[in-house]
């Protein structure tokens, strides 16, 4: 398998503009759950920036429980995302639910595309990102197993694109104190099988932004090459999940907290 260590004993560093994901470097992406506004965007990137964030996200296209609730600005979200993100050098990472919006993304010039956890195993999606070279960040699925994670993440591979991140977030359990169940565990299992860099989602796992640092320092603790956050300007005020985004003085506080975990391991 293309993934697996077996083909590749060494780590893969994968180069998102400029910025190394892998190889045992801690980069963190952050940035809001949903892009709402020119003026949310422009204040989330300056955190984001200000507290040594690398990467920004920010969904466009959002995969909501209900169709009644917002569902993302589309285009225009890309267009707000990547032009907050490039006012402060930060590479972006949007998701993509829908192979025909591919090439919008790719004009808009969308650094990393994330797949999230109810399309990891959308087999036809997976197929269409593999036949391009951009960075993909493929989120586990809510049930899914670390194999079925693995063959997902080979779906990509074996149609012409290895830049891709796995990123753990958290699993459905029969736990309901917090949103998923982040499994830790996941970390040296998939460092242990494949080459690839691994980050870990603390935001979805937990679900509430006091849970946040923990979960993160665990993760950097157990050996994750990376975070993907959520972060709001005025968390109170998001649009989607508003009760696990971190605000700013709270994220540059857990980045303060990381350095010496890091360092450690
Ligand atoms: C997200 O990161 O915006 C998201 C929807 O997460 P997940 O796919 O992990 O639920
Ligand atoms: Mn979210």
């Amino acid at each position: 398998k293309i993934v697996s260590r077996e083909w590749q004993p060494q780590d893969t560093v994968i180069d998102v503009a400029g910025v190394p994901i892998g190889g045992r470097q801690i980069q963190v992406i952050a940035g809001p759950c949903s892009v709402e506004s020119a003026e949310q965007m422009e204040a989330a990137a300056a955190a984001v920036a200000a507290a040594g964030c690398r990467l920004m996200r920010g969904g466009a296209f959002k995969p909501r429980t209900s169709p009644y609730t917002f569902q993302g600005l589309g285009v225009e979200g890309l267009r707000l995302l990547v032009e907050a993100a490039r006012a402060h050098g930060l590479p972006v990472v949007t998701e993509l639910m829908d192979a025909r919006d591919l090439d919008v993304f790719l004009e808009h010039g969308v650094d990393v595309i994330q797949i999230g956890t109810r399309n990891m195993q959308n087999f036809t999606l997976l197929k269409e990102v593999g036949r391009i070279d951009r960075p993909v960040i493929l989120k586990r699925g809510l049930s899914a197993t670390v194999s079925e994670w693995l063959m997902a993440a080979e779906y990509i591979a074996a149609a012409g694109n290895h830049n891709i991140i796995f990123c753990e977030r958290g699993v459905r359990t029969f736990e309901n104190a917090y949103r998923n169940m982040l499994d830790v565990t996941a970390v040296p299992v998939l460092k242990r099988e494949t080459h690839l860099p691994v980050i870990v989602d603390p935001s979805h796992a937990g679900g509430k932004a006091w849970m946040v640092p923990a979960l993160a320092r665990a993760a950097v603790a157990a050996g994750a090459d990376g975070l993907l956050v959520e972060v709001h300007p005025r968390p109170a005020e998001a649009w989607s999940d508003a009760d696990q985004a971190l605000s700013p003085e709270e994220m540059a506080r857990l980045m303060q907290e990381l350095a010496p975990i890091a360092e450690a391991v």
